[in-house]
């Protein structure tokens, strides 16, 4: 699917853009150990932002310091137009969700509890939904093709349907910042192409900033808005997907295998053709 296709299968953003999130020659790392630098990225409300670099060059480090579960090494964060770590917790919790690869301690739920837990900053300690509470949740999981599980028990579930149920979770959260950590990880390719509609949805016709790290090529390509890339402790260069040449991808992956013209070269792998 291309990124023509997504757009034009969403309807336009009705309110004008907001900097949802942006960092000033931020740092990144764990305590002293600093994993990279010099990250520079202004992502508005409607747009999508993917992250991409080799293993190890610290996307999920980035993603959890912009979401606030690690702190700011160096430079600036800021979240809706103040310094992010100025953001209150119960204020955080509203703003911005977070979808990773790692299960949250969910197995002993049911599929509708799970999602409804998306509500739980809304709703009090007591999390007692109210009718419209119960209305987004449904809708969440009804965007995700999940009603026909919704009493199914988490555990009993396989790794891509788990995903899709916490990518339910973090929908009814109705954040304005959604943060995805390798979204589509677990999901097969008729779920991939859902995946790309859904979150197409979300940002150009909901107005939702996404920033998410991704694996497959294809999917920054055709999805994107911007493309921000990470290598050897640094921010590599960020720009519309059509930086993402053959060459380029070559140079930052530091891929030196020649593909034989027969399999259609590395441009067909990425591609996704
Ligand atoms: P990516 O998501 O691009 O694969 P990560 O952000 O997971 O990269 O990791 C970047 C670097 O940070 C790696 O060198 C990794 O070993 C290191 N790292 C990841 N988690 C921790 C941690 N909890 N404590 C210290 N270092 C970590």
């Amino acid at each position: 699917m291309t990124r023509e296709a997504l757009r034009s299968q969403s309807a336009g953003v009705k309110n004008a853009p907001k900097c949802v999130a942006q960092a000033e020659d931020l740092q990144t790392g764990y305590g002293k150990k600093k994993v990279s630098e010099g990250i520079r990225f202004s992502l508005r409300s409607g747009e999508i932002l993917a992250v991409i670099g080799p293993n190890g060059s610290g996307k999920s480090t980035l993603l959890k310091t912009v979401a606030g579960f690690l702190p700011v090494l160096g430079g600036k964060l800021f979240l809706d137009g103040k310094p992010g770590e100025r953001m209150k917790q119960a204020e955080r919790a509203k703003y911005l969700s977070v979808v990773t690869t790692s299960r949250p301690d969910v197995e002993w739920m049911k599929v509708w509890d799970v999602a409804a837990s998306g509500r739980y900053p809304y709703t009090g300690r007591l999390g007692i939904l109210s009718e419209e509470d119960r209305q987004i949740v449904g809708d969440a999981l009804s965007k995700l093709r999940l009603n026909d599980l919704s009493e199914r028990y988490f555990s009993e579930l396989s790794d891509g349907q788990k995903q899709r149920v916490l990518l339910a979770k973090s929908i009814a959260q109705r954040p304005k910042l959604l943060i995805l950590d390798e979204p589509t990880s677990f999901l097969d390719i008729r779920y991939q192409l859902e995946f790309m509609q859904i979150a197409a949805d979300l940002a150009h016709g909901e107005g939702m900033a996404l920033m998410m790290s991704v694996q497959e090529l294809s999917i920054a390509r055709n999805l994107a808005d911007r493309v921000l890339t990470l290598k050897e402790g640094h921010q590599d260069r960020i720009g519309e997907p059509d930086m993402l040449t053959e060459a380029y991808i070559r140079d930052l992956y530091d891929i030196r295998v020649v593909f034989p013209a027969s399999t259609g070269g590395l441009e067909a792998l990425l591609s996704g053709r």
